[in-house]
């Protein structure tokens, strides 16, 4: 039976209306959300350990023959426990449940299950509480799906209803990918892959689903990205023609890079329509301090030249003053009007600048989201420009632009994202990139470093401190996800190996306690801070102020440093276990330093990671141009981390949630999805 994937939930048996408001809250309206709310995680329990090696507070499997029924007894507090007797070659294993009444005709003595739960380990006794069980046998599935799930409706609940469709032999899915691609990709179809993700066989099933299910969504996205492109191409134009540049030349402060003259040369063949007769839409990617905002006055300058105003939008009303004042002391030598707009203005102050924008006196506009307001009313709006353009929906920029009639736009991003990877996940805009920083920039100096200098490290960041600077110590751990033995989606998948994986995890859950040392062994006569993830956000605030007015001296944090804050003060950064970070990632956190006049550090501690680890850590010794790392990194771990990494940034841009994008790891397959919705863009 073809499933209707876009049936109401109500539809099914078990869904009325307490549980459709439940399921609405995890973004499940239809069958096909339903279907399409794939396992976060999975219990690896196929993951069989034996009594003998089980170790106290680990969740695994067992596989234990039934010694004898289970006894029962009373606790104090009126609970009845039973205790199963039960074993497998290497030693006996208690199994106690509370309360299940079910459980004293559960279990045939003699027989086998598999068990799955945490473990109780005091020296010789071992004890499974409250653990899953099923009947033995070699058919069972070791892969047990996690759902994402809500208050008062479980992922068991949610896996119950799942199952109930794909669990039926005849269940078929509409297939959403032409038969031409399925061939020539070799795709599984979209009903294996569904039922294979719920409900995997294998490691090898997962990746295979995976690799069907991010290659359809990734299709799907650059499909929609393209039509909304040619929607564009075939509404209205505000009109620009050729201009005298030179006035805007000179008054600039600097010598433009090659990169920002060409990223200019761009915009300005968009604005004036020598590149096609659609509005310009344009990404304008460049690291922190690559110079993206003389690119921006450049097109507001060609705007104005045309008789059109421009409105920037920014975040904060910080960034908006520091655009302001940048820009309002040079566009008066142009002989332009520039305003400043947000909040914090009076009723008054608003009032009078409304009114040039109506009248048509002021030329460039500067501001938040207050530029959205309804009374904000343009005389001719020809361009929109947006700074940081992730803080900002597809919503908000839309607002701005029907302000205008066939208003161009640009936005401009920070993060460092391979053109090519740009052009896929932004398919309705162009991108320009500058690669290049302007000269004379300082660069952060990187080293990697093993265990073996670790005296000598906290040696620097200690005569650092003396100097008067202050250091962040960024150390990953897992305490913000409880210890529940669940493998998230991302990791697993042929390659995937359970007992390295466990290795992994317990050498960073010591990362925690390691932290917390820090702070009362290495450096006891410092000010030291620290940051971690379940802090409440006021706590952090504080921390993080603290360490902005200098009333600390390290922060150490087990979380990734927020990226707001600037401390110019700051000189070093150490990242502990940096082999665990995306290059990408930590040419991030290494741009938290250096923002001031101190020459600055990173220091990327990793002991013995690998060869492959290795070589990654020694390209960010000696690479700093942000661009050729995240290309190197797209190669070497696929687009999979960008997607996560970037993954509010997209869906605020494509309106669309990749789900299953995020476990990636083969860039090939992104291009292909690309090329292939190229082709099947209806004209
Ligand atoms: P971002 O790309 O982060 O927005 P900005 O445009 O704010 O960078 O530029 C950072 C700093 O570099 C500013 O002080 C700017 O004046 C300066 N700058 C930009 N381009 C050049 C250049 N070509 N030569 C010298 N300094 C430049
Ligand atoms: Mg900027």
């Amino acid at each position: 039976m073809t499933v209707d994937m876009s049936a109401d939930v109500k539809r099914l048996s078990g869904v009325g209306p307490a549980v459709a408001v439940k399921l609405g809250k995890l973004g499940i309206n239809t069958v096909g959300d339903l279907l399409c709310h794939f396992p976060r995680a999975y219990e690896f329990r196929g993951n069989v350990k034996t009594v003998a090696s089980a170790e106290d507070g680990e969740t695994a499997s067992f596989i234990l023959t039934v010694m004898a029924p289970p006894t029962s007894a009373k606790t104090r507090t009126g609970l009845t426990i039973f205790k199963l007797p039960a074993g497998d070659g290497t030693g006996g294993c208690t199994v106690t449940f509370f309360n299940q009444n079910y459980i004293r005709s559960a279990f045939t003595v003699g027989a086998s299950y598999r068990f799955y739960g945490k473990v109780n380990r005091r020296g010789r006794t071992v004890e499974l509480s409250s653990p899953v069980y099923e009947p033995y046998s070699d058919k069972l599935l070791p892969l047990f799906p996690v759902y994402p799930a809500t208050e008062g409706f479980g992922s068991a609940r949610i896996n119950r209803l799942i199952s109930a469709i794909i669990d039926r032999p005849d269940t078929v899915l509409p297939e959403n990918l032409p038969d031409e691609v399925i061939q020539a990709e070799g795709l599984m179809d979209r009903t294996d892959a569904v039922r294979a993700i719920h409900h995997p066989a294998s490691l090898e099933q997962i990746s295979e689903a995976k690799r069907r299910l991010a290659f359809e969504e990734l299709f799907i996205f650059a499909k929609n990205a393209r039509s909304r492109k040619k929607k564009i191409s075939s509404g209205p134009r505000a009109e620009m023609s050729p201009c005298d540049c030179t006035p805007f030349r000179e008054m600039m402060r600097f010598e433009p890079t090659a990169a920002q003259k060409r990223v200019m040369n761009e915009i300005y063949s968009d604005l004036t329509g020598k590149n096609g007769k659609a509005p310009m839409r344009r990404m304008v990617s460049g690291d922190v301090g690559s110079g993206k905002t003389v690119c921006a006055q450049f097109s507001a300058y060609v705007a104005c030249e045309n008789g059109y105003q421009t409105a920037l939008m920014v975040p904060t009303e910080i960034l908006a003053k520091q655009h302001y004042d940048d820009t309002a002391p040079l566009f008066a030598m142009l002989g332009k009007r520039v305003r400043l707009l947000t909040g914090e203005l009076t009723q008054k102050e608003k009032n009078a600048v409304y009114a040039e924008l109506q009248s048509g006196e002021c030329d460039v506009v500067i501001g938040t989201h207050a530029l959205i307001y309804d009374k904000v009313v343009f005389k001719n709006l020809g361009l929109v420009i947006c700074d940081e353009q992730h803080r900002f929906g597809v919503s908000q920029r839309e607002a701005l632009l029907k302000k205008g009639n066939g208003a161009h736009m640009l936005v401009m991003s920070a993060t460092p994202i391979p053109r090519t990877l740009a052009l896929v996940l932004f398919g309705d805009l162009d991108v320009s990139v500058i690669d290049e920083l302007p000269p004379g920039r300082r660069t952060v100096r990187t080293a990697y470093r093993d265990e073996s200098s670790r005296d000598a490290v906290y040696a620097f960041i200690r005569d650092q401190v003396d100097q008067g600077r202050q250091a962040y110590i960024v150390c990953p751990g897992v305490e913000e996800t409880e210890d529940d033995g669940l493998i998230p989606i991302e990791a697993l998948g042929e390659g995937f190996n359970a007992e390295s994986y466990d290795r992994e995890m317990k050498r960073r859950k010591a990362a925690v306690n390691y932290a917390e040392t820090l702070c009362t062994d290495v450096f006891p006569n410092l000010r030291v801070g620290y940051l971690h993830g379940r802090m409440k956000s006021s706590e952090k605030t504080a921390v993080m102020g603290a360490f902005e007015r200098g009333e600390l001296d390290i922060l150490v944090s087990t979380t990734v440093i927020e990226v707001g804050i600037n401390v110019p003060n700051a000189t070093v950064m150490l990242i502990e276990d940096a082999e665990n970070f995306g290059l990408s990632q930590l040419h991030q956190l290494r741009g938290r330093v250096g923002r001031g006049k101190y020459a600055s550090y990173c220091i990327l501690m990793a002991d013995s990671p690998g060869q492959a680890a290795e070589s990654r850590l020694k390209m960010m010794e000696r690479e700093s141009n942000g661009y050729k790392i995240a290309e190197f990194d797209l190669k070497q771990r696929g687009p999979g981390d960008f997607i996560r990494e970037n993954d509010e940034k997209i869906r605020q841009h494509g309106a669309l949630k990749l789900r299953m994008a995020g476990a990636l790891d083969d860039a090939r397959l992104l291009y292909r999805a690309f090329e292939w919705a190229e082709k099947y863009t209806e004209d």
